[in-house]
């Protein structure tokens, strides 16, 4: 019998700090002694880091993944009058961009096996006033990038990629943020690549738009004090580039943590009564930004409360639908109108994931799981 030594925490980044403690503050210091605070050389150099990583040819900082998102739409012209079709299972940034910039989400139902957007219901909700689509590669995983894009090609569609959670993972072998039209990152702390702050980035193999995006996230400004266009202040600090172009150097490492942990959950998971583990599909290589089971026939909150008692912290992502939140009520959805993600939100729930998590804490979540499942 495994005892209880320690608590398990769902997220923990303090210990991946403390792995790369010594080059950060150095990193850090050296700006604050520079006297460059906000873009330089540091942003340039990560935006160019990025690019390669992401294999594009442009990468264009911000300050967060909600106004890299907002950006892309903006660079697109996507405003009143579209429709944007995007998942009502993700974090309530994708969809608050689109009405942002003055256009109307169109949520669809999602796939339970995958957590990601169900495309035949995106293509039954194109409409002649549909502009783009966002998918959101939830908790790491890519969707069907091969089906979206021809998809988007049949309807002359723009898709803009979510890829808050999932930096680093493939679809085909490609980096998500460069197989649709635009890319968009955050590095909020939790994220794969998490900065010490609010951070984010727009990918892009379209110089145009690259361009538009750094007038835009720039007041509109062409030139200093000469303004083309109605913008906004997204920059990104000279520190958190520093930081994140340390980081950077680890994300594949980390990543592959993340998926060994991702398998053992797996092999340890895939038969316990009233579990679903998430799937992978077969041209995807996920990131694991948290790995998601599903506990059926009403034991959720039952198997979350016992973890807790057992030391072991998990979290619930998402409690609620998006489509059925109070800010979205003058959309005029219905409960029961996309019956699978409101299954879905009280099934989930999601497990201790960071690369740091030991192979023993590991086995402590899996064993409570089990004493409570079986
Ligand atoms: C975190 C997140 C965002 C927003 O990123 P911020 O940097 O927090 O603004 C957008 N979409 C998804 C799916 C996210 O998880």
């Amino acid at each position: 019998m495994i005892q209880t030594v320690n608590s398990i925490p769902a997220f923990d980044n303090k210990q991946q700090y403390s792995t790369i403690a010594a080059e950060v503050s150095e990193a850090v210091l050296e700006v604050l002694s520079s006297g460059r605070y906000i873009g330089g050389p540091l942003v340039e150099g990560l935006e160019q880091q990025l690019a390669t990583y992401t294999n594009v040819t442009d990468c264009v900082a911000c300050n967060s993944g909600t106004d890299a998102l907002y950006l892309a739409l903006r660079a697109y012209n996507i405003g009143a009058g579209d429709e944007v079709i995007t998942t009502p299972f993700t974090f309530v940034a994708t969809c608050e961009v689109i009405s942002a910039v003055g256009a109307k989400p169109v949520f669809v139902d999602i796939d339970p096996a995958t957590y990601n957007l169900d495309l035949q219901q995106v293509a039954a909700a194109v409409t002649s006033n549909t502009k783009a689509i966002i998918p959101v590669h939830l908790f790491g995983q890519p969707i069907d990038m091969t089906a979206l894009m021809e998809l988007a090609a049949s309807q002359n569609l723009l898709v803009v990629e979510d890829c808050a959670q999932s930096t680093g993972a493939m679809w085909n072998n490609q980096k998500v943020g460069s197989i649709g039209h635009i890319g968009c990152f955050s590095f909020y702390p939790t994220k794969n690549l998490g900065g010490c702050g609010d951070g984010g980035a727009i990918t892009t193999s379209n110089p145009e738009i690259a361009a538009r995006l750094k007038l835009l996230k720039n007041h509109g400004q062409k030139s200093q004090y000469q303004y083309e266009e109605i913008g906004v202040n997204s920059r990104l600090d000279s520190i958190q580039a520093a930081i994140l172009l340390i980081k950077l150097r680890y994300l594949d490492i980390w990543n592959q943590q993340r998926q060994q942990i991702a398998a053992r959950y797996h092999e340890f998971l895939s038969h316990v009564p009233d579990i679903i583990i998430p799937q992978e599909l077969p041209g995807g290589t996920g990131v694991w930004n948290q790995y998601t089971i599903r506990v059926q026939n009403g034991k959720r909150d039952l198997l979350r409360n016992k973890l807790q008692e057992k030391g072991v912290n998990t979290a619930i992502y998402y409690p609620y639908p998006l489509h059925l939140q109070p800010v979205y009520q003058s959309l005029g959805y219905q409960p029961g109108q996309l019956p699978v993600v409101e299954q879905v939100c009280h099934e989930v729930l999601s497990l201790p994931m960071f690369p740091e998590l030991s192979e023993e804490q590991q086995q402590q979540v899996i064993y409570s799981i089990k004493e409570v499942m079986i």
